[in-house]
């Protein structure tokens, strides 16, 4: 089999993507001759990893956990929005020339509107994590107006780092909150919306992100975990509280990064029922 254009995932391990189906389904309706693939890479392979995207002339590649900050280092050039969060999702390929975009920001604030009908413009907002989605949802919700954010992630020294280059690069107040600390209970008081931004959720297992009590009438929820209905978007919805889950996000973030390879207009109901069906 011939194709003339391939695209992919690198990340690792990377045994519940969704991409593939979402992405083959946009070639197919549009006739494109492209075909997307999934290349779990260890972190030691990285470098090897984006050698061959060039080597083999590999068009296009999404970038997940744990490579979305490491990939930085690999690429000659930086949309201004991958350059401000300091994280990459989308790589485009032209000619060799290797560039790192940022679409998580995208995705992000497309479902936020779309799903919870939430605009973050003078609102108090309250995060979980601070790894590489985090960023994402931080300078996303900073950039459309937030007024103030609250971090916290287990690795506190994240949160604070994050919490800084918000502070230092947009004009949101911007707070880190140790893990576990008694201010949070009342910081999420006091917010409009909390964004979970930690992969808890993604097992069975896992308890909700963060304990139900917390959780009040004036709060909005929004889960970046997109493979599982999680305790988080159950309580708040039995609390009748707007929720929701990723999967939106996954589906916006998807589809610009397919604009930004093709060209073309993404087929996103095409992509949604790919989704779904996954
Ligand atoms: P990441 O870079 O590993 O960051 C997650 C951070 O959260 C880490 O610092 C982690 O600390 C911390 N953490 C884990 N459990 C925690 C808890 N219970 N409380 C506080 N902090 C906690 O991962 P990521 O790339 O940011 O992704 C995070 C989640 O977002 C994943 O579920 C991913 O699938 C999802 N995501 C969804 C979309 C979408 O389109 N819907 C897009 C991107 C990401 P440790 O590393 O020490 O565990």
């Amino acid at each position: 089999m011939r194709r003339d254009k391939l695209f992919g995932i690198i990340g690792y391990p990377l045994s519940h993507t969704q991409s593939p189906a979402m992405h083959n389904a946009a070639f197919k309706r549009l006739g494109l001759d492209a075909i997307y693939l999934v290349f779990e890479v260890a972190p030691k392979g990285l470098g090897d990893a984006i050698a061959a995207i060039r080597g083999l002339g590999i068009a296009g590649i999404n970038v997940t956990i744990p490579h979305k900050e490491a990939v930085i280092k690999y690429l000659d050039d930086l949309s201004q929005e991958a350059k401000l969060i300091g994280a990459v999702n989308t790589i485009v390929n032209k000619n060799g020339k290797l560039t790192g975009h940022n679409t998580d920001v995208f995705g992000f604030i497309k479902a936020l509107k779309e799903d919870l009908k939430f605009d973050p413009r003078g609102k108090n907002i309250f995060i979980l994590g601070a790894g590489g989605a985090a960023k994402a949802v931080a300078f996303g919700l900073a950039q459309k107006g937030a007024k103030r954010i609250v971090l916290t992630d287990v690795a506190d020294e994240k949160a604070l780092e994050l919490a800084c280059d918000v502070e230092l690069k947009t004009n949101c107040a911007c707070l880190a909150l140790p893990c576990g600390s008694p201010g949070i209970k009342e910081m999420i008081l006091n917010s409009q919306l909390l964004v979970n931004a930690t992969p808890c959720g993604m097992k069975d297992a896992d308890p909700a992100a963060i304990d139900p009590k917390l959780l009040h009438k004036g709060l909005a929820v929004f889960d970046l975990v997109y493979n599982k209905n999680t305790k988080l978007i159950k309580a708040a919805k039995r609390m009748g509280l707007r929720a929701s889950g990723g999967l939106d996000m996954l589906l916006y973030q998807g589809a610009r990064a397919f604009e930004l390879w093709t060209g073309k207009k993404a087929p996103v109901e095409v992509m949604r029922k790919a989704l779904k069906k996954e």
